[in-house]
């Protein structure tokens, strides 16, 4: 099936382990100039926005936007954005109606979403964005679709912890002022902090040691901090908890109602349970949706546990056909209703 071979174009991309088209490299552009050339042999407008982000029109509806992002984490791995764009030509193509797009550096702070937004430029009228879940939700649930209710709050930031030098063979442990040891100390704390509030989750992803040698007692740990929950009392509470005062912040982003039903109504009319529920990660729906554009997302089960962000990510043919027929008959629907 096409879909699939355009999803192992795409990962060939950049040669190696995994997916590895970063933002702003060779293989981001790379990617961007594939897509483009589908977009043509689907027989779309093809445009290039001033931020780099593409756009593939079709003479109908070009203000229903469909599409997702062609950028990875490094070593990432098939599905994370490039099903949503690859799906979306299909869809687009199919349905003969609507606009494919593949925003730019999705993966460090949607960087074309954004770009599109904040330069003012007239914004769809409605995004669809399909995607997987990267996460086990579905799979528990034994449900192949699932449709977003709202994109979780974040918030960034960075913890400092000082302590003292010192020669690592002469000074005793006694009067040692141990930075790293502080910080050991707090990332448990962060941890059992996330878990005592429903639907929390907090995260150390990144370490700065001073001076960072093996013989010398370490000075100043730098640690960052990822912190997310449902709504913003909890992630209030959990950010007054980790002491976190934080540097960049999002609140929680509501999908569209009327474009949930849709999405859901396509689902059940296939016979399956239309599984709701909320995304941890954040997308370029959401910074669509918060601009104010009615936005939604469908989710493909994600298989192997539900990991993402590495070449282990999977889902089945059979869920992304599935999916690509939702999304083609949802963008039917709401070309010609709403
Ligand atoms: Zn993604």
């Amino acid at each position: 099936m096409r879909v699939f071979d355009r999803l192992e174009h795409l990962y060939a991309i950049g040669g190696g382990q995994g997916a590895n088209r970063p933002h702003a490299s060779p293989a981001e552009d790379e990617a961007h100039e594939l897509a483009a050339r589908w977009l043509e042999e689907a027989g779309l407008d093809v445009e290039v926005d001033p931020d780099g982000n593409l756009i593939g029109r079709a003479g109908e509806r070009s203000d229903v936007w469909v599409g997702s992002h062609l950028d990875t984490v490094p070593v990432g791995g098939r599905y994370d954005g490039a099903l949503g764009v690859v799906a979306a030509i299909e869809a687009v193509e199919r349905a003969g109606v609507g606009s494919v797009v593949a925003f730019r550096g999705e993966e460090v702070g949607w960087v074309g979403s954004r770009a599109l937004v904040a330069r003012g430029a007239t914004l769809p009228s409605t995004f669809v964005e399909l995607h997987i879940e990267q996460g086990p939700v579905l799979e528990q649930a034994g449900s192949p679709l699932g449709v977003v209710t709202f994109i979780v709050g974040w918030a960034r930031g960075e913890l400092v912890f000082d302590g003292r030098a010192g020669h690592a063979g002469t000074t005793p442990m006694d009067v040692r002022d141990d930075a790293l040891v502080k910080s050991a100390e707090e990332i448990l704390r962060i941890r059992d902090a996330a878990r005592a509030i429903e639907g929390a989750v907090a995260t150390v992803g990144e370490l700065t040691v001073e001076h960072g040698a093996e013989n010398v007692i370490p000075r100043r740990v730098r640690l960052s901090v990822d912190a997310r929950a449902p709504d913003s009392d909890r992630l209030d509470t959990l950010l007054a908890a980790i002491g976190l005062v934080p540097s960049r912040r999002t609140g929680p982003v509501a999908m569209d109602e009327e474009l949930r039903l849709v999405l859901r109504e396509e689902i059940e009319q296939r016979g399956l349970a239309a599984v709701e529920l909320p995304s941890g990660a954040g997308h370029d729906a959401g910074i669509l949706a918060a601009a104010g554009v009615p936005s939604a997302m469908l989710f493909v089960r994600s298989l192997n546990g539900g990991i993402s962000h590495s070449p282990d990510e999977l889902s089945s043919p059979e869920d992304i056909e599935l999916a690509v027929e939702v999304l083609t008959d949802a963008l039917r629907r709401v070309a010609t209703s709403l």
